[in-house]
């Protein structure tokens, strides 16, 4: 696992929530769990859809922002932060920092370290960041390439990105190269949207990586349903992502999975197999057994 990759790490721990700097060792900092309730509304308004938790810190630049910000605006303490690892990229001489262009390979990685509220602002990586994403988009292909070839793996162990393999979801190839969708000669690379990527997630198991992409036609006219593909294994970064997205699908209401009776009727009936009225008769019956 990378320096980015665990969310337990001593560096994560002191990345702000907001601008995602990697907040210097004896610098004030300032806990979620511990400022006003106004920063606190100010906060989970500007990084939206961003999940926040009390564990979470605000630098002091991002803080005095809160104090005098609105609802409406979000603003970050710091402008040119490295998404992947949090340096500030205005201490890195300009020759050290990439430009991360919309239809380069390596920003599909980088979106992956990037909190959702800042992907509009994904703009330079470090070098570092930017080897590292170089090397993971590699792997991936040489993966991909192997998976669809049914040839055997030939990663050595050393290079070998961590799996899981599912049984229940299955992931189109992460590849810029081609449709999504297997044998289509679309020759337009367009990016999936998030919501559509959520949608498909959500509703045939089947995880679209942030670097797949697709053709005018497909993303036109989705029979999302007829998405096939042998690829069952899932990076660390992709399951992580899988499970965001469900967590927060389950926040949104559409998802209310305390009371199912208010999620839409397709939804209450994919999730829990059942209609939200026989969800209720069935919580009837329970409650008046116990009351017996
Ligand atoms: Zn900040
Ligand atoms: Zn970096
Ligand atoms: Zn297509």
């Amino acid at each position: 696992m990378n320096r980015r990759g665990s969310v337990t790490s001593e560096s994560s721990r002191r990345r702000c929530i907001n601008c995602s700097l990697a907040i210097p060792r004896n610098t004030l900092i300032h806990r979620v769990e511990s400022v006003h309730e106004n920063i606190r509304e100010v906060l989970n308004s500007w990084v939206t859809p961003t999940m926040v938790t009390p564990e979470h810190v605000i630098c002091h630049n991002c803080y005095l922002l809160m104090q005098e910000g609105t609802i409406s605006s979000p603003e970050v303490g710091h402008q040119s932060v490295c998404f992947g690892c949090g340096v500030s990229l205005l201490r890195t001489s300009e020759r050290r920092t990439y430009q991360i262009r919309p239809d380069c390979p390596q920003r599909d990685v980088i979106l992956q370290w990037t909190p959702l509220h800042l992907v509009s602002r994904l703009e330079r990586a470090c070098a570092a960041c930017w080897r590292a994403a170089t090397r993971t988009v590699d792997r991936q292909q040489q993966h991909d390439l192997h998976r669809s070839l049914g040839s055997e793996e030939v990663l050595t162990t050393d290079e070998r990105p961590s799996r899981i393999t599912s049984s229940l979801y299955r992931r189109a190839a992460s590849t810029t190269n081609h449709c999504l969708y297997m044998n289509c000669t679309g020759a337009e690379r367009l990016t999936i949207p998030q919501e559509t990527r959520e949608m498909v997630l959500k509703n045939h198991r089947f995880y679209i990586p942030a670097g797949a992409r697709i053709c005018q036609y497909h993303l036109d006219n989705g029979h999302w349903g007829e998405l096939t593909s042998t690829l069952t294994d899932f990076t660390t970064h992709q399951f992580d992502e899988m499970m965001s997205i469900m967590e927060r699908l389950s926040v949104r209401n559409d998802l209310d999975f305390s009371n199912p009776s208010n999620m839409s009727p397709v939804m209450c009936h994919y999730w829990i197999g059942m209609s939200g009225d026989q969800w209720r008769q069935q919580r009837e019956i329970v409650h008046s057994v116990q009351n017996t």
